[in-house]
């Protein structure tokens, strides 16, 4: 499971951000890891850099030096929506229209893109990407002639789905976050300079300080050295993702105001009140199931040992094995004499095909552990997510429609636990109604258009 995109911007009255943007793209890598992009504005015109691969690799240095520009946007992309070899859809996308030169980098996913688009086309707007995020670009341009406030109303009205998104219009910085808060977006200021970005962490790297997050339905104007901050749509229900606390952010982090490593680690606490059987270690799957695992074993009064150690060198540049399980057995490497013969809680943060879950069991007992008791940090994922994380379709999700003990049989567990979903209610009180829980509920706020 995946996220979509990581984003960062900056806006200095004195200085080239360009080295910044990449640093800040640097930490937010684990968001997005098909291709990276930066534009910046040099006061004549944009500068872009963006290509396919990690950070270092898309934006080399040598070429991020050339880059002049006080004000500017960055990306990394995870991409399910439009064509993932397609150059044009990397972002930052960029425009040139009403003389102004206006860039979009989107954490997200529109459900509503397809219909947006044909409107948009038949009006003979010329679209380049395939990906959903030029929607709200061509809406942005459609609306130029309005107030900024008017014209991010009419986008947050118009366009449904998960929008965290940064637009760079000439030097003047747009951050805005969508009326349900689904993606964090988080402001940053260091002396006169200001950042935006998914995450505190990419902040925290660049030397600013983090403010707060935008509320769902802000939007913040960075120009003439100064920034404001409007709410456009006040009200609105929110659907904060919760993945975002149980997997996708940093454990670094703060995000929808939760620290995500004591969220993490609370979730552990959970499992191990309810643990019944006899454990001789708890063992966390490298690195989703480190805090949950530490809470686990604090609460449980249990030895945390590294069962497995992580080979932190199998990257791109590896001609990866396409085989799932032969991926696992590469990333992750059994520590024989920790596992052998003990009864062992293994800990995730969630299972969703099964796949990775039953090949990490079976290395298990491949080096010799008596028990594997599989424990996992959130409830059982059910049901696809339209809000931007690629979860896959039913048929391939493991628990879509088997009951808790087939899904144990089939990874090959002595014994499987979840966490409940009353038990993420307990972790985020007293904002149970402020988050999304769709992939484990099936109930949705909104759905396709
Ligand atoms: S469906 Fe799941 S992954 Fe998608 S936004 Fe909701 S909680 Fe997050």
């Amino acid at each position: 499971m995946r996220e979509y995109c990581g984003i960062f911007g900056v806006y200095s009255p004195t200085r080239n951000v360009a080295f910044t943007i990449k640093k800040g793209l640097f930490h937010l890598q684990h968001r997005g890891q098909e291709s990276a992009g930066i534009v910046t504005f040099d006061g004549q015109k944009f500068n872009t850099l963006k290509n396919f691969g990690l950070v270092a690799e898309a934006l080399p240095d040598s070429l991020v030096r050339d880059m002049n520009g006080f004000s500017g946007i960055g990306h990394t992309r995870y991409s399910t929506f439009g064509d993932k070899d397609s150059f044009n859809n990397i972002q930052p996308i960029s425009i040139f229209a009403h003389n102004k030169y206006i860039a979009l980098a989107h954490n997200g996913n529109l459900t509503n893109a397809d219909m947006l688009k044909k409107e948009l086309v038949k009006e003979g707007r010329v679209f380049h990407s395939t990906s959903d995020s030029e929607v709200i670009l061509h809406l942005y341009v459609k609306y130029m002639n309005l107030s900024p406030l008017d014209r991010f109303r009419i986008i947050s009205n118009s366009v449904r789905g998960a929008f965290s998104i940064l637009i760079l219009q000439n030097d003047t910085l747009f951050a805005f976050r969508d009326k349900h808060g689904t993606r964090p977006l988080i402001m940053g200021i260091n002396g006169d300079e200001f950042a935006f970005a998914s995450e505190v962490g990419a902040l925290r790297a660049t030397g600013f300080k983090h403010i707060r997050e935008l509320a769902p339905g802000e939007l913040a104007i960075v120009q003439h050295g100064r920034v404001s901050t409007y709410i456009v749509e006040a009200n609105a229900p929110k659907n904060q993702c919760i993945f975002e606390l149980i997997y996708f952010a940093r454990p670094d982090g703060v995000i929808f105001g939760k620290s995500v490593y004591d969220f993490r680690k609370e979730s552990g606490r959970i499992l191990a009140k309810k643990e019944q059987y006899n454990i001789d270690i708890v063992v966390p799957v490298p690195d989703s199931g480190l805090m949950a695992a530490l809470g686990y074993s604090e609460e449980g009064n249990i030895p945390l040992e590294f069962g497995f150690i992580r080979n932190h060198y199998v990257g791109r540049s590896f001609i990866a094995p396409s085989n799932r399980e032969e991926k696992v057995k590469m990333k992750l490497i059994p520590v024989r004499n920790i596992v052998e013969g003990k009864s062992i809680a293994l800990i995730d943060d969630s299972i969703v095909r099964g796949t990775t879950s039953g090949k990490i069991i079976s290395l298990l007992r491949e080096n010799g552990a008596k028990e594997v008791h599989m424990r996992i940090a959130s409830p059982p994922v059910k049901y696809p997510c339209y809000f931007g994380i690629d979860i896959p379709t039913r048929d391939e999700l493991i628990a879509s429609n088997r009951e808790i003990d087939d899904i144990r049989r089939e990874i090959g567990a002595d014994s499987l636990l979840y966490l409940d979903i009353e038990d993420l209610y307990t972790l985020i009180r007293p904002n149970k109604k402020d988050f999304c829980y769709s992939c484990f509920t099936g109930r949705y706020l909104y759905t396709p258009e």
